[in-house]
């Protein structure tokens, strides 16, 4: 009855997890929601008339210009015609998989990496291999490269900043030699970059994407987490040789983003307290991470491993034992704790074993201490 590809439509364990956690006994460091008090007021009173007619697959102007300066400061040469305002960053995704992947075309990702990226690639049948990034936060691009060359990969997807799971964050000669190699090897790069303003020891290097010289790539960004993302607003930006595809895809899937949403956005990036807003965003979140590395240097200090993440949202914790985290799960909803297990962020969650990803935004630090507490004695079993 339905299309070859639905046998490879997986669920989202997250979204399963998220639904059990929202009780509210549930201590949840599961989601990777932004803290309720961080989201800015849904101020619409003065939605220009003319929004309400049918816009351009591109995006509004307007919202195309400020993401092009933006990127432009962060050291990626572009022009606001390279960008294109999606319904998300994770239509990215979608795009990118519609423009590169048929069924067991390779591609290459980090391991761990983005479970809903994972998603997206499987459904259209990508043959997904992982490069293990290393316990310091790096990706050795000599193992990069020679995975390049044993895969062959139609496009390489890559989160180098504040990494969803694990935190990590690249340094500028990690992305320096990364490119390198994605150019010598002619291989695409996907640039995922949705965490990078969420900065708590000074800013992300520039973007992977900018020390590239010829290979083709998409850069994407989104807005989630800055802004509100119950508006679905993002964006990405990407080489001209691939640019008129992903148009012509995003006409296809939804003709264009919403325009109010992008409205909204092109605003608050306009507005003089935007800094001040992304500040205050820092602020919030890094007491979140103190209070969270406090607690697990209380607790954990003997059952994981772990770094210290320099931005983003996410704790990534490596068991001294490893054991199997998914079947840790119901027994920590029994407690009224909740986190994501870190098997389903690798392409073969086998690889995943004794992984956890704790999440320190949504939860007061008050409340931190006690969750972490809980997690620990269910660990020592
Ligand atoms: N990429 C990564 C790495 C993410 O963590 C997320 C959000 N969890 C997204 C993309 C999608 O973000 P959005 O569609 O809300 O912009």
């Amino acid at each position: 009855m339905f299309s070859e590809r639905i046998q490879r439509l997986s669920g989202s364990l997250i979204r399963e997890i998220l639904a059990a956690a929202q009780r509210p006994e549930v201590i949840s460091f599961a989601g990777g929601l932004p803290a309720s008090q961080c989201l800015p007021e849904l101020d619409l009173g003065s939605v220009p008339q003319s929004l309400a007619q049918y816009g351009t697959t591109e995006g509004e102007p307007e919202l195309r210009e400020a993401i092009a300066r933006e990127a432009n400061r962060m050291g990626i040469a572009c022009s606001a015609d390279q960008v294109l305002v999606l319904s998300g960053s994770q239509q990215a995704l979608d795009l990118a998989a519609k423009l590169f992947v048929d069924p067991g075309t390779p591609v290459l990702t980090e391991g761990p990496t983005y479970l809903a990226a994972l998603q997206v690639l499987k459904l259209f049948g990508a043959e997904i291999h992982a490069v293990p990034q290393h316990a310091d936060g790096s990706l050795d691009a000599g193992e990069f490269g020679a995975a390049i060359d044993r895969v062959r990969p139609a496009f390489s997807y890559l989160i180098p900043s504040f990494q969803n799971p694990s935190g990590a964050c690249y340094d500028e000669a990690n992305r320096k030699r990364l490119a390198e190699v994605l150019d010598t090897a002619g291989v695409p790069v996907f640039e995922d970059d949705p965490y990078r303003a969420l900065s708590y020891d000074g800013e992300a290097p520039a973007p992977l994407v900018s020390h590239l010289k010829k290979v083709s790539f998409i850069y994407a960004g989104s807005f989630s987490k800055t802004l509100v993302p119950g508006l679905r607003e993002g964006y990405l930006i990407a080489s001209p040789d691939l640019y008129p595809y992903l148009v012509k895809l995003k006409q296809a899937a939804d003709l264009h983003t919403n325009r109010i949403g992008q409205w909204y956005v092109a605003r608050a990036l306009n507005d003089p307290g935007y800094a001040a807003h992304i500040d205050k965003l820092r602020a919030t979140y890094r007491a979140g991470r103190d209070a969270m590395q406090d607690a697990l240097a209380r607790h954990f200090a003997d059952l994981a491993d772990w770094q210290l993440p320099k931005g983003g949202l996410f704790f990534w914790l490596t068991l001294k034992t490893p054991q199997d985290t998914r079947k840790l799960l119901p027994r920590a909803l029994e407690h009224n704790v909740a986190f994501m297990p870190g098997e389903p962020f690798y392409p073969n969650p086998e690889d995943g074993i004794g992984h956890l990803r704790l999440n320190f935004s949504h939860t007061a630090p008050e409340r931190i201490e006690e969750g972490i507490a809980r997690l620990a004695a269910l660990v020592r079993g």
